[in-house]
């Protein structure tokens, strides 16, 4: 097969490109990265997961109307997404306080929030992705001010969905992080939700014991991530109840 032309590799992923113009192939690896790099592991069958389980949180949005990158799954590791122009953002929803935020000010794990809250790190790993204002977005021009109206629009119908789903299968959406794209139709300009949907990039917690079911389990060394993230899959319907970890070398 001919090597295809590599674009872009990141922590977890890699992006070739695809098969027509406007197309690009996301590769999802198993390599599992956390304090901005700092601790680093490959864990079996990760990749094969979190491709199953965007494909499944990316379809769920398009079909309640949230528009997304996402095309098709190709197989086991890979699928087909729309060519973005990634806003460098990572766009936060918090449901209750954790992590950085329960760390900065001061409140327990777990804390109720008021109302959804958004906020925005500025995606640069040397800086380690810094919290900033609406205000230096606009003003360093990253988006503007109606794109962040829509951004925040977007990450809430996200919030909605993502925690109606995950309730439903007795998880909590804690907070997650998304990241947005804009696609270019001759002059038209749309935002769509980007990158992937996993629990590398959610907090999700059982609703009865509080267990830890995302990326945390892998930072703070709480278990295996491979079977927290099967559970994840298993209650969702993505993986049959009695399957085994999916296995990494089988294609499709
Ligand atoms: N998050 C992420 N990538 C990052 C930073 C955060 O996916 O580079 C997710 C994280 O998994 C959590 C949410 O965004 O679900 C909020 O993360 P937080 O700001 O609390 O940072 P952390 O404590 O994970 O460093």
């Amino acid at each position: 097969m001919a090597r295809r032309k590599k674009i872009y590799e990141g922590k977890a992923k890699v992006l070739y490109e695809g098969p027509e113009p406007g197309t690009l192939v996301q590769y999802f690896k198993d390599d599992a990265t956390a304090f901005n790099a700092e601790k680093v592991d490959v864990i079996d069958g990760k990749g094969v997961l979190n491709n199953r389980l965007s494909e499944f949180f990316m379809t769920g949005l398009m079909n309640i109307g949230v528009p997304t990158h996402f095309i098709k799954r190709l197989n086991m590791r890979e699928q087909l997404v729309r060519q973005v122009e990634i806003i460098p953002l990572e766009v936060i929803v918090r449901n209750f306080a954790a992590g950085s935020m329960a760390k900065r000010l001061g409140l327990e794990e777990g804390t109720p929030l008021p109302r959804p809250i958004v906020e925005y790190s500025y995606k640069d790993d040397a800086l380690g992705d810094p919290l900033v204002p609406e205000e230096y977005i606009v003003a360093f021009g990253w988006a503007t001010q109606q794109d962040l109206d829509d951004i925040i629009a977007l990450a809430l119908r996200v919030n909605d969905f993502m925690s109606g789903v995950m309730h439903g299968v007795g998880i909590k959406l804690v907070d997650f992080k998304i990241e947005i794209g804009r696609i270019w139709d001759n002059d038209f300009m749309r935002l769509v939700v980007a990158d992937e949907i996993s629990p590398d990039s959610c907090r999700l917690w059982d609703v009865e014991t509080g267990k830890k079911l995302d990326k945390d389990v892998f930072r703070r060394d709480l278990g295996n991530l491979t079977d927290a993230y099967t559970e994840v899959a298993r209650r969702l319907g993505v993986l049959p109840a009695n399957s085994a970890h999916p296995k990494p070398t089988l294609i499709n």
